[in-house]
């Protein structure tokens, strides 16, 4: 392996979830579903298999998909983007984050990115040859707000590029527009570019509504929005992303995907395309359903001795193991499996300065009812 990329030999998803299976837990920490998306949604993509979609699919996408997502976006947040030039169809969230790192830094460009970051922006960085330079969230009552001063320091002459992830994988933070507009406002200043991760976009609970920053005055230019099918629609198997930019900005996206993937997921586009067009009730359910879940799991941690983080959007709950005489989240997620037969996530390997998180586990509650309340049978036993 070359040295940019030593660092990044096995996720944690990995990991923990080897783990989980090695001891029979109960898998609270890899965010993936263990129940299928909409029924309808299920029969378009086994019709197109069966009517013969089987071959490589437009580079660009579908256009029923990349029509579907356009209508989406204009929909619910009055964007427009044209499906012709402005909107690709990727393999996941996790190509359109790596191609858009590729086709957007130069070797020995900064990119900015916010602690905790999903694991895959480090390293689409360190593919790029590119460096990263961290910008922080910080404790905010029971819940986290930005460092608006950490990223203003983040970022130097050498900046070209911002991740942005809301809602916030892994914390369950939902960015308010103050941050939204202490962003923006650096952004202009600083002449960037930014990639917001919306894969959690439908996904907000108590009121908490998702804002792309791709809205606000003098975004939309800017901003290449990234969002997936896999949570929305709980498909994390299809590997069907996408990403919505102005052309020149697309463009430089789609040159690299091209060599990345080429394409995707040929059946699974017009199942997408239909769940987009006709299951936003299904999502509705699924949110309710999962703000719940988010409930129940919260008060079984407290209960359990953990000091629990309000989670206003994702599937995750982060919880503070420190109460519970732990000294390191990462070996108590070790640990876990084996000791109460449920498995979590720590939150350092999500971050550089790993000590200012290493007090932190992740929970995902995007699991059946059943799923929930053997964990947390187990969770209280071991109390
Ligand atoms: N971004 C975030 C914030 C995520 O949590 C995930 C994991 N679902 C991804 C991107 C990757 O999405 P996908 O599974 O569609 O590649
Ligand atoms: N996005 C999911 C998570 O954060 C799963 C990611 C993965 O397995 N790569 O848990």
């Amino acid at each position: 392996t070359v040295a940019r990329l030593q660092p990044f030999a096995s996720t944690i998803f990995a990991e923990m979830t080897e783990l989980a299976v090695r001891h029979g837990a109960v898998n609270l920490g890899q965010g993936f579903p263990d129940s299928d998306g909409p029924a309808g949604m299920l029969e378009v993509a086994r019709q197109a298999i069966a009517d013969g979609f089987n071959q490589y699919p437009p580079g660009r996408g579908v256009p029923a998909l990349r029509q579907a997502i356009a209508a989406d976006r204009a929909r619910r947040y009055g964007t427009h983007y044209d499906p012709g030039s402005q909107v690709l169809v990727t393999v996941g969230a996790t190509e359109a984050i790596a191609a858009t790192v590729l086709g957007l830094v130069e070797p020995g460009d900064d990119v900015v990115l916010i602690e905790p970051y999903y694991d895959s922006y480090a390293a689409a960085i360190a593919l790029a040859g590119a460096n990263r330079r961290t910008a922080r969230l910080v404790p905010d009552g029971d819940g986290f707000t930005l460092d608006v001063d950490s990223l203003r320091a983040a970022i130097t002459p050498k900046t070209r590029l911002l991740l942005l992830n809301s809602p916030h994988n892994p914390t369950g933070t939902v960015l308010s527009e103050a941050d939204l507009t202490a962003i923006a406002d650096l952004v202009i200043e600083h002449d960037l570019y930014v990639m917001s991760d919306e894969a959690y976009e439908h996904l907000t609970f108590d009121g908490h509504r998702h804002i792309s920053l791709s809205t606000l005055p003098g975004m939309f230019e800017r901003t290449v929005v990234i969002s997936s099918a896999a949570k929305t629609f709980s498909v994390t198997g299809w590997k069907i992303g996408w990403a919505c930019a102005p052309a020149p900005l697309l463009d430089a996206v789609l040159t690299a995907k091209q060599f990345l993937t080429f394409v995707g997921g040929g059946p699974f586009q017009p199942a997408i395309a239909h769940a987009l067009n006709h299951e936003q009730q299904w999502v509705s359910a699924l949110r309710d359903t999962l703000s719940e879940k988010r409930l129940r799991l919260s008060a079984a941690l407290a209960d359990a001795g953990f000091g629990v983080k309000r989670s206003d959007g994702t599937y995750f709950v982060c919880a503070d193991v420190t109460p519970l005489g732990a000294t390191d989240a990462y070996d108590f997620c070790r640990e876990l499996p084996a000791r109460l037969g449920v498995a979590a996530v720590p939150v350092s390997v999500f971050a550089d300065h790993q000590a200012d998180w290493n007090h932190l586990v992740r929970f995902t509650f995007c699991k059946k009812e059943e799923t929930i309340a053997e964990g947390i049978r187990r969770l209280r036993a071991g109390h």
